[in-house]
């Protein structure tokens, strides 16, 4: 062990032999530790086996290539972006090749000298590449076939020659103190490469198959570790199918509740809750994510479930995100709860002084079976008297770190997490690593798809205003959204009365209503409830809007410089619309002319289908930009691609699940072990 741990000391601690300017240059990269050295892996290659002809170029693809410029250019742009253009030929054929903000380029670049361009191609009139790498060839020697060199991130003055070569050192020096950190069946098992190898094969490949391999196997390390890391936490808290308790009986309150309910459950809505019943009559913890679209019903399945435990003498808990959906929530149920007997209350932080007080006492004498509020209601000092259940309601932001501190606190009784983001399942499963899921996949019956229809100039967008006034007058509401966001300090109320004021001037005959997140409460709530009473036609929102707001009678959303907002955001906006009998629609205005806004915008006409919407979602964007999945620790994963590569996640699920299965939720090898405790350090 004690050689192990020299790959966690410092580089100049144990005397690796770099001039004190390379040390300065390495650390300026982030680099400290041998450890950091070696799995500083390159970001591409420069793949000299394989350089691409121009004539040979079919559609859009990621190419090396061997070229001579023509002509480079600067011209003129309109916009402020500095633009360089230059066209370059192989003899096979024409490229075109934009820069931009790069100027200094037209000075830099010799024509008719050989240099290798490594980019992503895109047809046009000619082919093109925006912004690829490029570099000179000094001389044909550099050409030498066969070689794969590696690219690294590295900064000016620190050329990658120089780092080619420390790393070249690194690897001869320290190699022989990776241990395998991989248990030897697994890799056997799944034909993992083994760790010195791959650390050779990733930094100076010798053919682009062992490239491949040696990439998988740093993919499903570093997954194992963030996984096990999770997993193993969770056999340790004994929360892994431990029996403690069991909950039983007639479920009279839930057959008193759902009397009074002007609607029948759905068979998903029923599959869900039989699913959790079951678990609860053996007396497992629930951990369980409920997983359902916009608008298929996820809060009363909740609903249903707390009754339950409220019935066997346990309290309950919904936490929303918003204040806005926590009132929302208890206006919803306050009368049925009171109605079968049930004292329920809203704890929000705006709730202050002898009020907040005389709640806070009633939750901890158990006199309030169910408490509804926000986040703050389980971080402040809340005491229960019986907790039995807490529901977080579109709380797709809760990950791994948050569960734990809940855990910690020892106030981490049943768990239902709901989530309308719908995250593709076997990328769910990993993220919320290790919450069971539940999936609600059916909407209940005569829901109409919404129609969504794109507006990108004025005359549509009259003819869709006319409509919106044909709709109200017939009784109908509708919703604005307008893209201020909501957690800068440059929303004021001023913007949105400004807002408020254009959209007055031609919605002359109609009431209209704002929200946003600086209003205080009351005033929040007042709007809510006057929307809800058809006291207002028109809300004028921000995106506070966005989750979890029920008012069946508004039919029609329309959103303001919808390019602004990503898939995922639109598709919750969306949902806001189609929750009752009454055909809806969603209208987006956007003049964009940005391909990938234009796509967006068309994904949205194309399907209401929030899974359909979230694959597309995580074609276009990274995977640090999806819900939960910042949150969750794997957007720190520098080696895969969890958007891409699904089949890793799953053999890594697999393979985690059997590992702790047969160690009893110990971490035997001691390299693995120690490499877990590094990274949740
Ligand atoms: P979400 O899953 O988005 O949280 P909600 O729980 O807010 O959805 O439900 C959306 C609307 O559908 C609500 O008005 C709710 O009362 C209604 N609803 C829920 N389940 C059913 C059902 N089985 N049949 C008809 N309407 C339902
Ligand atoms: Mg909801």
């Amino acid at each position: 062990m004690d050689k192990y741990n020299m790959i966690f000391k410092k580089l100049d601690e144990i005397g690796f032999k770099i001039t004190p300017r390379e040390l300065k240059n390495i650390n300026s990269l982030g680099i400290f530790t041998v450890q950091e050295l070696l799995y500083y892996f390159p970001r591409a290659y420069d793949d000299r086996t394989n350089i691409k002809k121009i004539g040979e170029l079919k559609g859009e693809e990621y190419v090396v290539l061997k070229v001579q410029f023509l002509t480079v250019t600067n011209p003129f742009t309109p916009s402020r972006m500095k633009m360089t253009k230059a066209r370059a030929t192989d003899g096979t054929g024409i490229i075109d090749i934009i820069w931009f903000r790069m100027p200094y380029l037209v000075k830099t670049l010799k024509i008719g000298e050989d240099y290798i361009i490594i980019g992503n191609v895109k047809r046009g009139y000619n082919f093109q590449i925006i912004n690829p790498e490029y570099k000179r060839l000094e001389n044909q020697k550099e050409m030498k076939s066969g070689e794969i060199l590696p690219i690294y991130s590295t900064k000016k003055n620190f050329s990658q020659n120089n780092l080619r070569k420390i790393l070249k050192k690194a690897i001869i020096d320290y190699c022989v103190y990776f241990e395998e950190n991989i248990p030897k069946d697994i890799l056997d098992k799944y034909k993992i490469l083994e760790r010195k190898k791959a650390l050779e094969v990733i930094h100076f490949p010798t053919n682009k198959k062992l490239l491949e391999e040696a990439k998988r196997r740093f993919a499903i390390e570093e997954l194992l570790i963030l996984e096990l890391g999770i997993l193993e936490n969770k056999y340790r808290s004994g929360n892994l199918k431990t029996r403690k308790y069991s909950i039983n009986g007639e479920k009279e309150l839930v057959k008193k509740y759902l009397k009074n309910l002007n609607f029948k459950l759905t068979s998903a809505q029923k599959k869900v809750i039989t699913e959790i019943y079951k678990e609860l009559n053996e007396g497992y913890f629930i951990n369980r994510l409920v997983q359902g679209d916009v608008g298929s019903g996820k809060t009363i399945v909740s609903i249903i479930l707390l009754l339950y435990i409220i019935e066997n003498g346990y309290q309950g808990v919904i936490m929303a995100p918003t204040e806005i959906l926590a009132v929302q929530h208890f206006l919803s149920v306050k009368d049925d709860f009171k109605k079968i007997g049930i004292e329920v209350e809203l704890l929000t932080g705006s709730i202050k002084g002898k009020k907040r007080e005389g709640i806070l006492e009633n939750i901890k004498d158990g006199k309030i079976s169910l408490v509804i509020g926000t986040h703050a209601l389980i971080e402040e000092n809340v005491q229960f008297d019986k907790l039995g259940l807490i529901v977080i309601d579109e709380q797709h932001r809760f990950g791994v770190v948050q569960r734990k501190k809940l855990r910690d606190k020892g106030i981490l009784s049943n768990l239902l997490v709901m989530s309308a983001t719908p995250i593709p399942r076997s990328l769910a499963l990993s993220i919320y690593g290790d919450l069971d899921v539940s999936v609600i996949d059916e909407l209940p019956p005569g829901r109409q798809p919404i129609k969504t229809k794109w507006i990108n100039n004025d005359m549509d967008l009259e003819k869709a205003y006319s409509f919106i006034e044909r709709k109200i007058t017939q009784g109908r509401q509708v919703y604005f959204v307008v893209p201020l966001i909501e957690d800068s300090d440059k929303i004021s109320a001023k913007s949105v009365e400004e807002y408020k004021i254009e959209i007055g001037n031609r919605f002359k005959n109609f009431s209209i209503g704002i929200l946003h997140g600086k209003m205080k409460n009351d005033e929040k709530y007042k709007v809510m409830q006057e929307f809800k009473n058809k006291n207002i036609d028109i809300l004028l929102s921000t995106t506070v809007i966005e989750v979890g707001i029920d008012v069946p009678n508004a039919t029609i959303i329309t959103i303001i410089n919808s390019e602004r907002f990503g898939l995922s955001s639109l598709h919750q906006l969306r949902g806001r619309v189609g929750r009752g009998k009454f055909k809806s629609y969603c209208f987006l205005i956007s003049k964009t002319e940005n391909d990938s806004s234009k796509s967006r915008m068309r994904i949205m006409e194309e399907t209401n289908d929030g899974f359909k919407i979230a694959e597309e979602d995580l074609k276009i964007r990274k995977s640090g930009e999806i819900f939960g999945v910042k949150q969750s620790g794997l957007s720190d994963l520098k080696f895969i691609d969890i958007t891409q590569d699904i089949k890793t996640i799953k053999q890594v699920k697999e393979i985690c699940e059997n590992y702790l299965e047969s160690t009893k939720g110990r971490i035997e090898n001691p390299y693995l072990k120690k490499d877990i405790e590094e990274k949740f350090l």
